[in-house]
C-alpha cells in the first residue's frame, strides 16, 4: 500500500485563515467506536450545527525534509496506517506517535466534516468543520484529499457518489 499524506486540495494553495480561534471554541464529544469504513474511526457523542467547529488533528508540526525522513522509518517499521497531514508544501503534521482522536477520522467521498488550516498566536492548526448538521452517534468523515495515483487503494464509504478509491 502507498504511504500517502492527506492534504487540503485546493487549500494547499491558498490556505484558508479563518479568524476564528479554535481554542475559544469547545471541541465537541466524540467517541472512538468500530467502523464500517475502515478499522476504528470517529463517532459524533452528541449532534453538531453546520459550521461548528469538531475537533483539532492534533499532531506533530514537522518540516517536509524530516517528515521524508520519519515516513522512510514508518514504512521500515511496517507502521500500517498513514496519520500525516499535508499542511502546506513545506509542513507537514504527523500524528502517528503524539496524535490526538482526530486522526481516527475515516475518509468518505461524501465527507460530514471538512479540514481548515487556522492561525492560532501564529501557529498553523488543522481544525475539522461540520459541512451539515451531524447527528450523535453518526461516524465523522472527511475528504483525505489523496495525490492521484496508479496504485489504487479501494474506497468502502459506502457514499452514492463514492469515486472507488482514496487516490
Ligand atoms: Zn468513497
Amino acid at each position: 500500500m502507498p504511504f500517502l499524506r492527506r492534504g487540503l486540495g485546493e487549500l494547499r494553495l491558498r490556505p484558508e485563515l479563518l479568524s476564528v480561534n479554535a481554542l475559544t471554541h469547545r471541541a465537541k464529544a466524540v467517541r472512538f467506536a468500530k467502523s464500517l469504513i475502515h478499522g476504528y474511526g470517529l463517532f459524533a457523542a452528541e449532534p453538531v450545527e453546520a459550521g461548528d467547529f469538531v475537533v483539532e488533528y492534533v499532531g506533530e508540526l514537522l518540516r517536509r525534509l524530516v517528515s521524508d525522513v520519519r515516513e522512510l522509518s514508518y514504512v521500515r517499521q511496517g507502521q500500517g496506517d498513514s496519520y500525516m497531514f499535508r499542511l502546506n508544501s513545506d509542513t507537514v503534521i504527523d500524528a502517528t506517535r503524539k496524535g490526538a482522536v482526530a486522526r481516527f477520522i475515516n475518509h468518505s467521498c461524501e465527507p460530514n466534516v471538512v479540514a481548515r488550516v487556522i492561525s492560532v498566536d501564529g501557529a498553523p492548526k488543522i481544525v475539522f468543520y461540520a459541512k451539515a448538521r451531524i447527528e450523535a452517534a453518526e461516524e465523522l468523515t472527511y475528504d483525505y484529499k489523496f495525490e492521484f495515483e496508479d496504485d489504487k487503494i479501494p474506497c468502502l464509504c459506502g457514499a452514492a457518489s463514492c469515486r472507488g478509491s482514496l487516490n
